[in-house]
């Protein structure tokens, strides 16, 4: 069991690391302007008409590291110092953004999945925790058959939700090449900003790689306290 709160506290730190080193490179990529003085904006523009994607929307959003691409509307959501930003950071995100609108138009297969997932899982993930917890706690408390059920659905939406967090690293990390590609091909950066931009992409893509592994970790540990429940 011990082994077990390493684990997860190891996890949390590093989701720490990862999340205070992605800002803190995006802020040194935040600082050089680009040779050819595009915008978010422009870059996403540029990136979709030549992806011949004339149907999507580019708007800009509150916030910071807020950028998404939303399929339901067709819109690529630039937080606002991408939108306007002129640098390598802005550049990556606006155009790993277009390349999430690339796979929708596409018809790519893990995108497509994890859209389908999209709605049963915010459902899901906010309450797995809960259903488990009561079903522990029927568990516990009373001689009723109910409890054990009921932390298994739990458990089973927990489930689900950690399988949406792995689906999305695909789609991330492919996102992330679709936007690099396009930027080498088209000569849009410098040799020097393109690596600004590939480092910036890469901390951002393990964000999500620590995501997924916290979720699993803490689906193994309600599973297991569930599991000795029953014992
Ligand atoms: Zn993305």
């Amino acid at each position: 069991m011990m082994s077990y709160y390493l684990l997860l506290g190891i996890i949390a730190l590093a989701s720490a690391a990862v999340s205070q080193r992605l800002k803190s490179k995006f802020r040194t990529y935040e600082k050089r302007a680009l040779a050819n003085g595009m915008s978010g904006k422009e870059i996403a523009q540029k990136m979709l008409s030549d992806h011949q994607i004339y149907d999507v929307e580019i708007i800009s959003t509150p916030g910071r590291l807020s950028d998404h691409y939303n399929p339901i509307n067709k819109t690529v959501n630039l937080s606002e110092a991408v939108f306007s930003g002129l640098n390598a950071a802005a550049a990556a995100v606006a155009a790993h953004e277009v390349g999430h609108a690339v796979q929708h138009a596409r018809a790519y297969k893990w995108l497509t999945m994890r859209s389908q997932l999209v709605p049963v899982v915010s459902v899901a993930s906010g309450m797995s925790s809960w259903i488990v917890l009561i079903g522990l706690v029927l568990m516990f408390s009373s001689g009723s058959g109910f409890g054990y059920p009921i932390a298994l659905l739990g458990l089973a939406l927990m489930a689900l939700a950690t399988l949406f967090s792995f689906i999305t690293l695909p789609v991330e990390y492919d996102a992330s090449d679709r936007a690099l590609k396009w930027l080498i091909d088209e000569n849009v950066l410098t040799q020097e900003e393109h690596e600004g931009a590939k480092d910036a992409l890469k901390w951002a893509a393990r964000t999500y790689v620590v995501a997924a592994l916290g979720a699993l970790a803490s689906l193994l540990y309600w599973g297991l306290q569930v599991m000795r429940a029953r014992d």
